[in-house]
């Protein structure tokens, strides 16, 4: 059923932006301005994680209960792996990444100048205000560091690829059942949103997009939610399985599906569409709203259950998951909540769980039926 596009690596597209004269701005998950990083000429590539790296120099600075994603940045920075970035973006999602921008600022210290930027936690007015507020900030470091200052048209139209690159990507996640796409290469694709120029990005999402549509996609349909599908074997493992993902809930994917912004300051249009994203536990999003989108997401994909894969010790995930998970058990919504750690394979016992799971789903579908 596949006819998965060809995608650029990460490292051939950095190569490349660099070649062209660009600089490389390494970024924290999960949410930022990429607008403002590219209208600067630095191409934002993000750090999720990565995964598989040794964890042992970066855990020489860290507490043993910060995630993977955590750890393993600073040990991939200590390693020389983000020596390619030009500077390093720190977004406090949580406690974990606040931590790591201090350290970072503080004792650490790469060549790289680092960069913090503060999430407001709510969407109310002082909240909008705030983060354009820090966009401007960013704007400003970003000025000294590299001598240019994108004009408000220049910012405007960063902005403007931006929202198509992520109205395309959400197209994406609105058709995917349709696409000649299995899960692995779906997510194959819009993951290269993290890196991938949004021009590029644009050009391949039209590319599946202009391709015929296939027959729906069979399978056990599901939500996925958590922060990252790491490792990407769980998603052949779920279609394996009998599985299908109609939907997600992720944090480097469903939760950054950001709506174009309306206002006519460029700062204030950064922040409204972050802010106007899907509900997020790291933006602050209360627990009843998470739930309502989950529900009204599962409903209009047809999901009959949510796998909640989290990185472990991630406590905004953890915060939510106990009223999360009682609400859409009280909707219908059966879920399994498991945790990896990015440095370990895909295991048995994860495997064993979301099986058993699916088994679980399918036949509360079936009677159902009956
Ligand atoms: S996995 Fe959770 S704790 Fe770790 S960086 Fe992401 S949001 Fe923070």
């Amino acid at each position: 059923m596949e006819s998965a596009p060809t995608i650029p690596s990460r490292t051939a597209t950095i190569r490349a932006w660099k070649e062209s004269g660009g600089g490389i701005a390494a970024v924290l998950p999960i949410h930022y301005p990429r607008a403002l990083l590219r209208a600067f000429g630095l191409l934002p590539v993000e750090v999720w994680g990565p995964p598989r790296v040794d964890p042992a120099p970066g855990a020489a600075h860290l507490q043993p209960y910060v995630c993977s994603i955590v750890g393993n940045a600073l040990s991939f920075l200590l390693k020389d792996g983000l020596d390619v970035a030009d500077v390093i973006v720190v977004p406090h999602a949580c406690d974990s990444l606040q931590g790591l921008g201090s350290l970072l600022l503080d004792f650490v210290r790469p060549r790289q100048p680092v960069f913090p930027l503060y999430l407001p936690r709510g969407r109310r007015e002082s909240d909008r205000q705030f983060l354009a507020d820090e966009c401007r900030a960013l704007y400003g470091k970003l000025a000294a560091i590299t001598g240019r200052a994108p004009s408000e048209e220049e910012l405007l139209e960063s902005i403007r690829r931006e929202e198509e690159a992520d109205g395309l990507l959400a197209e994406l996640h609105h058709r995917r059942r349709a696409l000649s796409l299995t899960d692995l290469a779906f997510y194959r694709l819009v993951r290269a949103r993290e890196y991938l120029p949004a021009e590029e990005f644009s050009a391949l999402a039209r590319s599946v997009l202009d391709t015929p549509p296939a027959d729906p996609r069979t399978g056990i349909p599901i939500l996925l939610s958590g922060i990252v599908p790491e490792p990407m074997a769980l998603l052949d493992a779920i279609n394996e399985m009998g599985g299908t993902v109609v939907a997600d809930d992720l944090a480097c994917c469903g939760r950054r599906l950001y709506p174009p912004g309306v206002s006519g300051d460029p700062f204030r249009r950064m922040a409204e569409r972050i802010l106007d994203g899907p509900p997020d536990p790291t933006r602050g999003s209360p627990i009843t709203e998470r739930l309502q989108h989950l529900v009204r997401t599962a409903r209009e994909t047809g999901a009959r259950g949510v796998v909640f894969y989290d990185v472990k010790f991630c406590e905004p995930e953890l915060f939510d998951l106990p009223l999360l998970r009682r609400g859409l058990q009280e909707a219908g919504l059966p879920s399994v909540h498991v945790e990896v750690d990015l440095n370990d394979p895909l295991s048995g016992q994860t495997l064993t769980r979301i099986e058993a799971f699916l088994e679980m789903v399918a036949g509360q579908t079936e009677e159902a039926r009956r």
